[in-house]
């Protein structure tokens, strides 16, 4: 199904107000399955309405308008798109005694314009608006769907997923699913995902990026649940075998609650030492409810000399390496798990900005030192951005490299 979304307002092609009942509407129609094709934004004007419906019904077959529902003048899409369609509009009992209650209930006093509202284009269904008095209107004509929605978000939202999913997705069933990963970019996600994205017409895959998080969302449609099923597995899978080493989940979760788990499943307990982090590592990890099960402490050495004396670095490896280098965060993790009786700890340290950087360590150097007993790594990472997002990169990456050690160990 084609969907066309038309926004009606003065204010809006104005530049008074940001059109976010477009985007509401957009993003909930995709998940369903639904195309969306053209987003069309129109002034309060009987020709041009006109005409951008008459361009509307030649292109989609669901049409969504929201706003100029109210019972004022310059309100006229029901008005146009009724004579626009060749349909009468005749009053509806129910509706206006609905719209009265709703006067009497809110101790309103009723105008006359608001028996406008009650009027619904012939062979029409209304939409209640159990938070406003102007009702949406949803026409079936001619193999085509007009869906109506008032203005106000608040009120459009409600309608929209309370009357109008259910409508317009009766007859298949949708099924979602996320993939979440970390430490690759959303346009790498996306090229490794172009085939698969093209390939399936009945799975809909989208990427969302956030904080250094990019979430694929997979959404299957049919009309045999087991079918659906398979078609997401399968899509999974094949998504799976192009980029495993970046998802971290299939749930709604943070890396650091998947690491919390871990830990716990393998009994293990942690310990982090902090430098450009400055606590953040350990401050979303005690988010966590009953991460006590797993976490022993944390130590913040971000001068030289705290790291010599909580946590045991050689002065020498720090006059000779820097606190910003392999060694360094290599003998913090060592000194950190030798004092204290973790079975594994982390040490972050490196170069947040914006001043602090050199050629040879520039800002957004980072290294990642993870000890066991029985082993040890260091990662070295280099981030862009600001002393926010380089903080914010490292607490994320900390966590995946953490994920990946356990997992392999
Ligand atoms: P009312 O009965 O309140 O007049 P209406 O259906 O006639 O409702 P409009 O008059 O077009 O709707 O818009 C009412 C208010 O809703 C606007 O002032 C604006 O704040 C908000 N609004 C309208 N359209 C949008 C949109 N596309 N995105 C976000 N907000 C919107
Ligand atoms: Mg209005």
């Amino acid at each position: 199904m084609r969907a066309e979304i038309i926004s009606v307002g003065n204010e809006l092609i104005l530049g008074n107000i940001l059109n976010t009942n477009t985007f509401y509407i957009t993003k909930k129609l995709t998940e369903i399955g639904i195309d969306v094709l053209y987003h069309t934004s129109v002034k309060d004007d009987m020709q041009m309405l006109e005409n951008v419906i008459n361009i509307a019904l030649n292109r989609a077959d669901l049409l969504i308008f929201t706003g100029g529902l109210g019972p004022t003048y310059d309100d006229m899409t029901k008005e146009i798109v009724s004579k626009t369609l060749g349909l009468k509009l005749i009053i509806d009992e129910e509706l206006k005694e609905s719209i009265e209650n709703y006067f009497k209930k809110n101790n309103r006093t009723m105008t006359s314009n608001n028996i406008k509202q009650a009027y619904i284009p012939e062979g029409a269904k209304y939409l209640p608006n159990d938070i406003g008095t102007a009702p949406g209107i949803f026409i079936e004509h001619n193999e085509k769907t007009l869906v109506l929605l008032p203005g106000p978000p608040k009120e459009m939202k409600m309608m929209f997923d309370k009357y109008v999913v259910p409508l317009i997705k009766q007859d298949f069933i949708i099924i979602e699913r996320t993939i979440k990963t970390i430490d690759i970019g959303e346009s790498q996600v996306e090229s490794i995902l172009k085939d698969i994205i093209t390939k399936n017409k009945d799975v809909y895959i989208a990427t969302y990026a956030k904080d250094g998080i990019v979430d694929i969302k997979i959404v299957a449609k049919g009309k045999n649940q087991d079918k659906i099923e398979e078609l997401l597995n399968k899509t999974i899978k094949e998504i799976e075998s192009k980029i495993s080493d970046y998802i971290y989940s299939y749930e709604d979760e943070n890396i650091e609650e998947v690491v919390f788990r871990m830990l716990k499943e393998n009994n293990m307990k942690i310990a982090f030492c902090e430098s450009c982090t400055g606590g953040l590592i350990t401050s979303k990890f005690t988010r966590i409810p009953g991460v006590s099960e797993v976490f022993d402490r944390a130590y913040i050495t971000y001068s030289n000399i705290s790291k010599v004396e909580d946590l045991n670095v050689s002065k020498k490896t720090l006059e000779k390496y820097g606190a910003v280098s392999e060694e360094t965060a290599l003998e913090m993790a060592h000194g950190l798990l030798n004092k204290t009786n973790v079975d594994i700890a982390l040490s972050v340290t490196g170069i947040a900005g914006p001043s602090g950087g050199s050629e040879e360590k520039p800002v957004g150097l980072v290294y990642i030192g993870i000890c066991t007993k029985n082993c040890s790594r260091v990662i070295k990472s280099m981030f862009s951005g600001d002393r926010i997002s380089i903080q914010n990169r490292a607490y994320l990456k900390a966590f995946n490299e953490l994920r990946k050690f356990i997992l392999n160990h």
